[in-house]
């Protein structure tokens, strides 16, 4: 599998992409930031768009991705997610007020918009991906997804707060990489357990109750104005826990394994 980090950041600013992942130039992960990142040829390869959680920085670029169906491609754009991100989605930006509702354009039959509902902890077969749906603790409705293709197996959180369960439902299975969020430093653990995301003193005390570790651990939705101070924190707990194979993640990375 090959992973195009189109955008790691848990916040807008100038030279930082939102959270978008683009494996295999066909399955992106969150569609923060695809627009300005791919040229249209590549946007109009990507046939399934698995959505974490229907906040702002995982789906701002969807609208206008399936805006570029409309032209050159027959194709419709499929966007896998929880029921409840299909509804927010539905109800709050495809509504024919803030964007037109692309499931009935040109008609219901061969819309280029075309939402798929998944279960939680199920898995589905997706070309030749396996993908299953595994429940995040955030603050709306949201999942992590496992990946797997040909043997080899990745993990992506999306957004979620402190939740051992999330681990221990990983507990047992192999994954060659492992992709988590971090969006806070130590000192905002308040804000951080507020809006449920890990802080990287809660993040290395739970991850590294994962058995078998993964190969790879990759952390991304820093916020970028805390960047810096997360990423010397993140230094000391690998020193600390003598941790090589960790690293944060920076936009245009590619990750192949
Ligand atoms: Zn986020
Ligand atoms: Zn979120």
């Amino acid at each position: 599998m090959k992973i195009e980090v189109l955008g790691s950041s848990g916040g807008g600013s100038l030279g930082y992409n939102l959270s978008s992942f683009l494996i295999d130039e066909t399955i992106l992960l969150d569609a923060g930031s695809v627009i300005n990142v791919l040229p249209v040829e590549r946007q109009l390869k990507i046939s399934g768009v698995f959505i974490t959680h229907a906040h702002f920085d995982h789906i701002r670029d969807l609208p206008l991705l399936v805006d570029n169906f409309l032209g050159e491609s027959k194709r419709s754009l499929e966007v896998y997610a929880l029921k409840e991100v299909i509804f927010s989605l539905k109800d709050f930006i495809f509504n024919n007020k803030i964007w037109p509702d692309f499931t009935k354009i040109p008609n219901s039959k061969e819309s280029i918009l075309k939402f798929f509902p998944l279960k939680l902890n199920v898995t589905l077969n997706f070309q030749e991906y396996k993908v299953k749906a595994i429940p995040t603790k955030h603050t709306v409705p949201s999942c992590g997804f496992i990946i797997e293709k040909n043997g080899k197996r990745l993990f992506y959180s999306g957004d979620t707060g402190p939740d051992l369960e999330l681990w221990n439902a990983l507990k047992g299975i192999k994954f060659d990489v492992l992709i988590t969020e971090l969006s806070f430093p130590d000192k905002m653990e308040d804000i951080a357990l507020a809006s449920k995301h890990y802080t990287p003193r809660l993040l290395f005390k739970h991850i590294f109750t994962l058995e078998p570790l993964p190969d790879m651990i990759f952390i991304f939705h820093l916020k970028p104005i805390f960047r810096n101070l997360i990423i010397e924190e993140v230094e000391y707990y690998k020193r600390k826990y003598h941790v090589k194979n960790l690293s944060v993640l920076s936009d245009s990375e590619v990750i192949e394994f």
